[in-house]
């Protein structure tokens, strides 16, 4: 007989077998009990066909890298712990000392400070390349060119490249691709059959996609994920995966397979609320630049429509504006400051409207010719009523008249 403090551990009873719920349950490890040595030494953890160690997988995170793979059209997935993290995955899987890197001059500003704070020290180097101009992407691809980042919409100024043009280029110099697909969540485009009617269809090897944002749709989980199509680039991505260590909680993964089902709904209510406000924010005289690729006269625009067909995949929830240059920097955080529903604060995709003020100066190798000069705040916006947040912008638009 076993002690009851024992028994406490080493239990008898099992629950029956077949619970069924709208929600699948949460298992989480660090451990995970084999049957035997031989199943020990005989279990892969590569492919998903078994359980090895939490860091690998549990049947919680194996559900959402399958339904991840379904969002975004890929067929294998690995999950980290942050959008940033899947950033990083990306390049240290197939990055090596001598290659080079290339990213839109736009790219997500994180990603910068990876290859500036961290590949140069490894002998990895970069350039940041004109997102919208395809020839110059071709003219900066060299045989040290081992990765090129693309990312639709940009960051903060979210003009629209043309990806199809920019993929060919790749395509036909043999550089591997990797798309940040956060904007466009798996939503707005299709980023493994971006031009669908050729064959083979053109599409990226990899992408990236911060969970944080519209997979969450709740401002309180930080994830990311990597999705491929071919086996061989998976493997490589989840070795690197395995040996650095990143892995998620099975919490946060519970949490995002929760909102997962309401995404495409959230997604199309940010988008609609979104246009509305940018096409009256694009009427207010304090404005000389809106940014929203559903504008006319957003840069990029016909690119937009042509992958989104005809705007019908949507433009996610975030524009931009640029602030006459007759108001000091001063004047344009003043501005941030009175608004009211609008929350400071960085990342999007919740219910809560956010806003950021940014020096675009600073984030830019140079003043990008399709932009206005100015000052540039970014609008992100949440799930709140879209004539209040309207009134929340022209009431503090009041500190600048
Ligand atoms: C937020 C974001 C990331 C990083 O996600 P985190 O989870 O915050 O690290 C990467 N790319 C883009 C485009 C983002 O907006």
């Amino acid at each position: 007989m076993t002690s009851h403090v024992t028994a406490l551990i080493h239990h008898a009873y099992q629950p029956p077998a077949g619970f069924e719920a709208p929600q699948p349950g949460v298992f989480k490890a660090s451990t995970v009990i084999f049957p035997s040595v031989a199943a020990m030494r005989s279990r892969e953890w590569k492919d998903k066909s078994a359980y090895t160690y939490g860091l690998h997988g549990t049947p919680t995170s194996y559900l959402l890298e399958e339904r991840l793979c379904t969002l975004e059209g890929g067929l294998q997935c690995v999950l980290v712990p942050s959008g940033l993290a899947a950033l990083a995955l990306v390049a240290l899987s197939v990055l090596k000392s001598g290659d080079e890197v290339l990213l839109p001059d736009n790219v997500y500003g994180p990603n910068k400070a990876l290859v500036e704070g961290e590949l140069m020290h490894w002998g990895i180097t970069h350039q940041y390349y004109d997102p919208m101009d395809p020839q110059d992407l071709e003219a900066q691809i060299s045989s040290r060119t081992k990765l090129v980042w693309l990312e639709a919409a940009g960051s903060v100024t979210l003009e629209f490249p043309d990806l199809p043009a920019l993929l060919r280029i790749c395509k036909q110099r043999k550089v591997l691709t990797a798309l940040d697909n956060t904007w466009g969540a798996g939503l707005a485009f299709k980023p493994f059959d971006l031009v669908a009617d050729e064959s083979p269809a053109l599409g990226v090897d990899i992408s990236a996609h911060a969970l944080t944002k519209y997979p969450s749709g709740g401002g309180d989980v930080l994830m990311g994920s990597v999705i491929t199509r071919d086996p061989a680039l998976h493997l490589r991505i989840k070795l690197t995966h395995m040996r650095l260590g990143l892995g998620v909680g099975m919490n946060d993964v519970e949490a995002i397979l929760r909102s997962l089902p309401s995404m495409a709904l959230r997604y199309r209510a940010h988008d609609e609320a979104t246009r509305t406000l940018a096409l009256w924010a694009d009427t207010q005289p304090e404005f000389v630049q809106v940014l929203h690729p559903s504008l006319p006269g957003s840069p990029g625009h016909p690119h937009w429509k042509a992958l989104c067909v005809n705007g019908m995949g949507g433009a996610a929830g975030m524009f931009s504006v640029m602030l006459d240059p007759r108001f000091s920097q001063a004047q344009t955080d003043a501005f941030c400051d009175a608004l009211k529903l609008f929350k400071l604060g960085y990342s999007w995709g919740g219910p809560i409207s956010l806003v950021v003020p940014y020096e675009l100066a600073h984030m830019r190798t140079t003043w990008p010719r399709y932009l206005e000069k100015g000052t540039l705040v970014r609008f992100s916006i949440g799930l709140e009523g879209v004539q209040d947040l309207q009134a929340d912008i022209a009431g503090a638009l009041r500190v600048l008249r």
